[in-house]
């Protein structure tokens, strides 16, 4: 490794507390320090704000970086001030005087980074102050508003351009943008003479991304539920007029939840002031028209659902890309009635475009509408919309991927649930009947003694989230029943009893999804250390998630650091925020831990919370599945591995059935007898349809499902 490169490298971990470079972004930083003309596109999230921040660290002078926004500015010197860089910004926010005393300090090389406008390279004071000045490089960041082809073309990006001559310089230019486009790029390429070897392209997989396509839910019941389930999420609510962003703001509103709105309808006061109560974490929902997003930073959003479809993909990813760009899992949904179509067609009728542009408008929404009922992975749909040629096949995690033929035997996890809604006294909902389950410490469960419940932590191994998703299978089965109300309440019906007494089986479709790495998390000791992240971010002007990011937090609960040390190898934490907050947190995680008994580390290397944006790295220990396999040759049950791991049931047996199928040698006698084989192999030689549930349906009860995959598997037919 160069010198150069090697400086980067410590200036991630002390100034910016990071371990890794992500994908693409030491290849950029390595151009950049070489000096060329250098081009990065990285999907939203992906890290780009890095690639010139850590040169201009490494190098010697002022970088000029040039932003479409004030609040993008704001936030990136926020951000950086909070890191201990010197960095300041020049906007028509500032007074004449202010501008005039930066200028002096950018002339006697004050600042590190300085942030402008594009329309400030028509100022002449500007040129005179940066020609005085000794620069490293200047930066487009968003670099697809200089695109006539991009969707945000901004005339000023680029007459930059002919401005940027008058000043002579021959320091690098640097674009950094999330539009892929072959034209875009292209026109990039050529507008700043960026040459094919200095341009770094990840493509646009966002692997922490959760899609989520609802199909003829009511709307109103969806969200209800489902933000309040994660009342302390951040998320956003897109809508597809000015109307309806109201009608559902009031109406969550009424409701009692924290929400504020945005659309082009309100006055410029009304937006900046719902704006910042949604960065400020005052309200956790924003509920918008598409007007909202471009410039919001806001690294914790925790989901964005679309309430009708958008015109296009490149819009709904766009919009769902604003979700979790600090890296945690994070869920775009989209609630999709196929009346929606109906708005959009009537709106691309309804514009000034000329008819062959129509033509192209039609055939895009036709691909927003086909995402709505396909049954392929979303993301690779999203992926092959756009002619990435990344090669994921599926990502497992999406509403399609989930979605599987295989149905699975909860009735255990089915008893737990009923027992306990009992032992609540039915006068319970979802949310809290979820964390009894899960035995969760928080204050207002053990104000109801429900610790003392023997149901209570009877499903601790698994995620909240998924028990929530459990019972609420069991409600639309009417395994359970609701009482609606404003606190909807859950009661036995007439189908809990035949399961308790073990006379009736529940099947649910499988999630066949591995649990999130990212979730092995004490989420008490989360939500105890945002509501310190928020108090010392009012006192400081902040928004909460420059103090730390979401994801640090979370590194907080996994790792619990009580000391400096500790503290230093959580990912977020620099050497100035350490100094800055890291008592503060360290005496917070200490309380938690007096009042609530010690918190549980989970050892997680810095890079396992880390997101891969290409493919899955293998892990250092090997395969996923084969983990699970050693774990059985040692002689452990799958109850056990499945409990060890986080991880389904189901899961596990197909971790298992797949190195069967590698060639691993499996004990088949422990998930059949050889009668059973013998029928499974009859019934399955004469089913027409070779699926499982008609040859489940064919057997006696006692095969299982197990069984007959496993028969399938060991004679090779599976
Ligand atoms: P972009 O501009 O590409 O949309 P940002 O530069 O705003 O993305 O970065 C998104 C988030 O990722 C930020 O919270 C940032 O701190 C985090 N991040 C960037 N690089 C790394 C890294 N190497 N390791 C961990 N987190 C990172
Ligand atoms: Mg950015």
């Amino acid at each position: 490794m160069n010198l150069l490169l090697s400086k980067a490298h410590d200036i991630l971990k002390t100034v910016f507390g990071f371990t890794s470079f992500r994908e693409g972004q030491e290849a950029v930083i390595q151009h950049i320090l070489d000096g060329h003309h250098t081009l990065a596109v990285m999907p939203t999230g992906g890290g780009k704000s890095l690639c010139y921040q850590v040169p201009g660290l490494v190098l010697d002078g002022t970088a000029i970086i040039i932003s479409p926004l004030i609040s993008l500015m704001k936030d990136q010197v926020d951000s950086l001030q909070a890191n201990g860089v010197s960095a300041v910004f020049i906007n028509s926010t500032l007074s004449h005087t202010e501008q005039r005393d930066i200028l002096e300090e950018v002339r006697l090389g004050q600042y590190k980074f300085v942030y402008v406008a594009p329309e400030r390279f028509e100022s002449f004071e500007f040129i005179q102050a940066i020609k005085a000045t000794h620069l490293s490089f200047i930066a487009f960041d968003e670099a697809h508003c200089i695109s006539q082809w991009g969707h945000d073309f901004r005339p000023s990006y680029r007459s930059i351009i002919q401005n940027l001559q008058q000043l002579g310089t021959d320091c690098p230019l640097v674009a950094l943008t999330a539009t892929a486009t072959d034209q875009v790029i292209y026109d990039i390429q050529s507008l700043l003479a960026i040459r094919p070897e200095y341009v770094t392209n990840t493509g646009f997989l966002r692997e922490n991304l959760i899609f989520r396509v609802e199909r003829g839910v009511k709307k109103s019941d969806f969200i209800k539920h489902y933000v309040s389930e994660r009342q302390n999420d951040s998320g956003i609510i897109y809508a597809p007029t000015r109307k309806i962003t109201d009608q559902v703001y009031t109406w969550l509103v009424t409701n009692g939840f924290k929400a504020a709105r945005y659309h082009a309808g309100m006055s410029e006061q009304e937006r900046i002031k719902s704006q910042d109560q949604f960065l400020q974490d005052d309200v956790t929902i924003m509920v918008a028209t598409n007007a909202f997003g471009m410039g919001i930073d806001k690294s914790n959003v925790r989901y964005i659902i679309h309430y009708g479809i958008p015109m296009n993909i490149e819009s709904y990813y766009q919009e769902a890309g604003r979700a979790g760009r600090d890296g945690e899992d994070s869920e775009c949904i989209l609630l999709f009635a196929s009346s929606d179509v109906q708005l959009q067609k009537f709106l691309i009728e309804q514009s000034s475009l000329e008819a062959s542009k129509k033509d192209q408008e039609y055939e895009k929404l036709h691909a927003m509408v086909q995402y709505g009922y396909t049954n392929q992975c979303l993301q690779r749909y999203i992926l092959d919309y756009f002619s990435d040629p990344n090669e994921l096949e599926r990502c497992g995690t999406c509403s399609s991927c989930l979605k599987s033929e295989e149905l699975e035997d909860v009735t255990k996890e089915a008893q737990m649930v009923m027992s306990c809604v009992k032992r609540m006294g039915e006068r319970f909902g979802v949310a809290m009947t979820a964390k009894v389950l899960k035995g969760s410490s928080s204050q207002k469960l053990k104000e109801f003694g429900f610790a003392a419940l023997s149901t209570y932590g009877l499903l601790s191994h698994y995620r909240e989230a998924d028990i929530n998703t459990l019972i609420q299978q069991l409600i639309a089965d009417g395994y359970l029943n609701v009482e609606h109300g404003k606190f909807p309440t859950i009661k036995l019906s007439k189908r809990s009893y035949p399961v308790l007494k073990g006379e009736e089986k529940v099947w649910i479709h499988a999630r066949v999804q591995e649990v999130k790495r990212n979730n092995n998390y004490n989420e008490a000791l989360f939500d105890y250390l945002r509501d310190l992240r928020k108090k010392l971010a009012d006192q400081q002007g902040l928004p909460p998630y420059i103090v730390f990011s979401d994801a640090t937090l979370k590194d907080f609960c996994r790792m619990v650091p009580l000391s400096k040390e500790e503290m230093l190898l959580v990912k977020g934490v620099g050497e100035r925020k350490w100094e800055e907050y890291g008592e503060y947190f360290i005496n917070g995680i200490q309380e938690f831990i007096d009042q609530h008994g010690p918190v549980q580390k989970v050892k997680t290397l810095p890079e396992t919370s880390e997101f891969v944006i290409r493919k899955r790295e293998p892990s250092t220990e090997g395969p996923s599945h084969l983990i699970t396999y050693k774990l059985f040759e040692k002689r452990h049950s799958i109850d056990e591995i499945a409990k060890q791991r986080g991880m389904l049931k189901l899961t596990i047996e197909n971790h298992l059935f797949k190195a069967a199928q590698e060639g691993h040698p499996l004990k088949w006698e422990l998930f059949f007898t050889p009668d059973q084989e013998q029928l499974v192999l009859e019934k399955h030689g004469v089913l027409t349809e070779k699926k499982l549930k008609p040859l489940k349906e064919m057997l006696p009860e006692e095969i299982s499902y197990t069984a007959i995959k496993a028969v399938l598997v060991k004679n090779g037919i599976m």
